[in-house]
């Protein structure tokens, strides 16, 4: 779903008005420095001190007010010239003003800029805050509805499934052999829908929310998803062999289901040959980065990044097993990880899935140290 954001106008920040005090002393020190500017003999030059004004206006972030007081200046930096007492000589005083005012613009031009860059800069915040408040609720409420719908189902799927075996049971020798395979079609996909179900109910239960981070050992995880793929990897005679894994840190059930979605597409797409797998992993400067090799049917690069977004299939017969939600699942898995999954492959020469996660523990010492040397320069800088 694309995610609907509004851009606020350029200046539609909320009005607030300026404290009457703060107007007040501006106002007291332009009239100071021309009362200053009057009464000293033509040649002394209080007028200078017009330029601090626009630099300490810019506190006020309003661009009408400075704007306002940079013409005040500018009008008794000349009106001072006819009214003050004489001194040096005339070129003196008109060269002097000439620079205040030069001064004045050109300082007037460059808190112009500062402002508008930082009003676009904190625009573009504002923007990239709600793209995140809006992708993230879209993603809740993708997540609500994939759970929903699932568990609506399932009710009517169970009752489905219950019938047709009755009727299978019922009915066996009294109907001919067309109705028994139409029995038998009806049974097979009300199992198919439900394994449908039961990979979106997966999906939808991931979320931040639910990510329980311990310290787990990866051997251990394999161990029990290969315990439970024991009849696949029998029946088509796969062989899986891997490195020593690490122990990370990570929510042990997702991860259960990134290795075992992983190990079993690798059984599921398959060549002619029988599958052979192999888990290898890596230390990464942050993280662990795990690869699943395989020896099947491959995949076409073209397709190397669609595969990975919910109900996306490959292409070719073999996509037909299945329904496009595994490899989405893993993909959230290892982002819920802070890491990604991506793939390398070629059709007929096997596919290589990789994944990362993130050292937990030394992310968070990298965001506190972060966090320490920005406390650090903000109070040098103060
Ligand atoms: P499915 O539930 O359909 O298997 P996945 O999301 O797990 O969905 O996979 C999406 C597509 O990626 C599949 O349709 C298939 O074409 C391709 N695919 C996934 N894993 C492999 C693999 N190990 N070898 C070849 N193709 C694969």
């Amino acid at each position: 779903m694309q995610p609907v954001v509004t851009i606020p106008p350029s200046g539609n920040e909320p009005k607030t008005y300026m404290n009457p005090l703060i107007f007040a002393a501006y106002l007291a020190a332009v009239v100071a420095l021309f009362v200053a500017d009057v009464l000293t003999p033509r040649g002394a030059t209080p007028v200078i001190g017009y330029c601090v004004i626009p630099l300490l206006a810019v506190q006020t972030r309003r661009r009408w007010f400075i704007l306002g007081i940079m013409g005040l200046c500018t009008v008794l930096t000349w009106a001072a010239y006819f009214l003050e007492p004489p001194g040096a000589s005339a070129w003196v005083s008109v060269f002097e003003r000439i620079m205040v005012t030069s001064v004045l613009w050109f300082s007037f031009v460059l808190v112009w800029q500062r402002m508008s860059a930082l009003s676009a800069l904190a625009r573009q915040a504002q923007l990239l805050a709600e793209t995140n408040r809006e992708l993230s609720r879209s993603n809740q409420e993708l997540d609500a509805f994939a759970s929903v719908a699932s568990h609506d189902i399932r009710g009517p799927l169970a009752t489905t499934a219950m019938f047709a075996s009755l009727l299978a049971k019922r009915l066996v020798g009294k109907i001919d052999r067309e109705s028994t395979e139409w029995l038998s079609l009806i049974q097979s996909e009300v199992q198919r829908m439900n394994s449908v179900v039961e990979s979106l109910l997966e999906y939808s239960r991931f979320g931040a929310e639910r990510l329980e981070v311990v310290e787990c050992e990866c051997e251990a995880i394999l161990a029990n998803v290969l315990d439970g793929l024991k009849a696949d990897l029998i029946a088509n005679g796969a062989e899986v062999n891997h490195d020593p894994l690490p122990r990370v840190t990570g929510d042990p059930v997702q991860l259960a289901v990134l290795f075992q979605n992983l190990i079993a597409n690798a059984i599921k797409y398959r060549s002619e040959v029988h599958p052979k797998i192999y888990l290898s992993f890596a230390s990464e400067q942050d993280g662990w980065k795990f690869s699943v090799r395989d020896n099947g049917v491959g995949i076409d690069p073209a397709d190397a990044d669609r595969i990975f977004q919910l109900f996306e299939r490959g292409q070719g017969s073999h996509a037909a097993k299945g329904w496009g939600i595994g490899l989405a699942t893993c993909k959230k898995i290892a982002e819920l990880h802070g890491g990604r999954i991506w793939v390398e492959s070629a059709p007929g020469r096997g596919s290589t899935f990789y994944f990362t996660i993130t050292n937990r523990n030394s992310s968070s010492r990298a965001i506190s140290t972060l966090a320490r040397e920005t406390e650090q320069t903000r109070s040098a800088t103060a």
